[in-house]
């Protein structure tokens, strides 16, 4: 779909839910430049593919800003948390990543807002487009998303945005109303006379509400559902997920013009794998006030604040006095991401292989390795410590590796095991033990992690680190542990 100076490359029949990108040395462009006055509403059924210029990092950081929320949803949704607690955990969140203010709010800009939205969404189905099962979790996150922002939007700006909708709801006129007043009663429940009075009904076909219909909470007659205004909601999103889902499938029909473009390709498909491993791209920046570790202190720090993955490597190093090369990459570059220096890390390594490696191997073979991950040699780039959705993707282990993640690597008898006698606060016979597991069945291994986290370290469920934060990096886990202790 995506070419250097397209727009004679788009067919004409090409759909309006295909995405139309323009390429120029500095900027994308989605189409026609536009005015700059494109969002009256708040919300966004993102009908239309937007028509801006875009630069490559806007057109990434964007999506990554997206995804992170998207992913957020989509693990807290697993978490069955009281509606209230999701939604307020939700709203801290997008305040942070992904803020979009009403018409009525003041010193915002509101248009960089609603286009980072926009086009976040826009790069988001590119990448999500690929595969059924893809696009239907792309679907649930989007909705999820649109309902809290529906739900706590402005009453008189979400009418106004619905009446833009221009939906063919039939509205049910009062005579028909009475006509089949017992049942539409019903629907609304016992007493609820008043209600019924000035209730009013749109008629629908009832396969397009099949939640309310499964809920028996609408009166089917002839084809139609009658849906009071009160469940409106419940339409709404039924819509906004249809017309997503057609969207995505129009999408992945064009996709193949994108692998044309060398830039954004590799951009899409590491979107998609993020959200495949189950979790956002997530950065880490060591907090300032983080102390320094020394080589001394690393086997305390490891018994109390290292995660399941690292608590693994540690273990096996200390065991074997030895680690194949991505152990060693993966615990090398998460030490120095918890602060032990340079030179405390020769003098961690030193230790640890201890008499099974003379000196000079040490100092030919290993400690050139250890400088470079610091900058030190080579290209001297200093390489951040690696994140989950790295540890779960990249450089799968085989049977003799000890790097990698427990919850997506290990056998569900070596896990349970493993977390059993790592951390001995876990109880066997307690339901929590099942349910880490069953998160790992269903490949949710972040949040079998955020779990283990809460419940070695006392936390609610639900809180994870902290305003209900998932693990998506080892460092966080030890950072956020470190606090705590504090
Ligand atoms: S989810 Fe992340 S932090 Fe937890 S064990 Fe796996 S890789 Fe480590």
């Amino acid at each position: 779909m995506f070419k250097p100076s397209t727009r004679h490359n788009i067919p004409a029949g090409s759909s309006s839910a295909a995405l139309e990108v323009k390429l120029n040395k500095r900027h994308f462009s989605f189409g026609e430049q536009e005015q700059s006055s494109r969002y009256r509403h708040r919300l966004n059924f993102y009908s239309k593919p937007p028509s801006l210029d875009i630069t490559i990092d806007e057109f990434e950081s964007f999506a990554i800003a997206r995804l992170r929320v998207l992913s957020y949803i989509e693990s807290l949704s697993h978490r069955s948390l009281p509606y209230q607690q999701f939604s307020s955990t939700v709203a801290t969140y997008l305040k942070q990543h992904l803020p979009l203010a009403s018409n009525t709010a003041r010193n915002v800009d509101l248009e960089a807002e609603r286009r980072k939205d926009e086009i976040g969404h826009w790069v988001l189905r590119l990448a999500f487009c690929r595969s059924p099962d893809l696009r239907a979790r792309f679907v649930r996150s989007e909705v999820a998303l649109f309902k809290h922002r529906f739900e706590t939007d402005d009453f008189v700006e979400r009418a106004e945005f619905l009446r833009s909708l221009k939906f063919d709801w039939e509205l049910v006129d009062e005579t028909e109303k009475m006509s089949s007043a017992s049942q539409l009663r019903t629907c609304l429940g016992q007493g609820k006379e008043d209600t019924f009075k000035v209730e009013s009904w749109f008629k629908v076909p009832w396969w397009t509400v099949p939640d309310l219909v499964g809920s028996r909470r609408v009166f089917i007659k002839g084809g139609m559902a009658y849906v009071p205004q009160s469940l409106q909601l419940s339409l709404v999103l039924q819509a906004f997920a249809a017309r997503l889902e057609r969207a995505l499938e129009i999408t992945a029909k064009n996709l193949p013009r994108l692998d044309e473009d060398e830039r954004l390709g590799p951009v899409i498909e590491h979107l998609a794998a993020s959200f495949l491993s189950g979790i956002g791209t997530s950065d880490f920046q060591p907090s300032e006030n983080n102390a320094a570790v020394t080589a001394e202190m690393v086997d305390d720090v490891a018994r109390k604040h290292f995660p399941p993955c690292m608590r693994n490597l540690y273990d096996r190093l200390k065991r074997d006095s030895h680690l194949k090369h991505f152990g060693r990459l993966q615990l090398g570059l998460f030490l120095k991401g918890i602060g032990l220096p340079l030179d405390e890390a020769i003098v961690f390594w030193r230790k640890m292989y201890g008499s099974t490696m003379s000196d000079d191997k040490f100092n030919k073979e290993y400690k050139y390795n250890i400088r470079h991950g610091y900058g030190q040699e080579g290209k001297r780039t200093n390489y951040p410590p690696r994140s989950c959705q790295q540890i779960l993707t990249q450089n799968q282990p085989g049977t003799q590796d000890t790097h990698g993640c427990p919850f997506r690597h290990f056998s569900p008898e070596t896990l349970s095991s493993f977390l059993l006698s790592t951390y001995p606060t876990l109880d066997r016979s307690s339901n929590d033990l099942k349910e880490i597991m069953d998160s790992v069945k269903n490949s949710h291994y972040h949040l079998s992690c955020t779990r283990v986290f809460e419940l070695t370290h006392g936390i609610k469920k639900g809180e994870g680190l902290g305003s209900g934060e998932s693990v998506t990096h080892p460092n966080k886990w030890t950072e956020r542990s470190r606090d705590l202790e504090k």
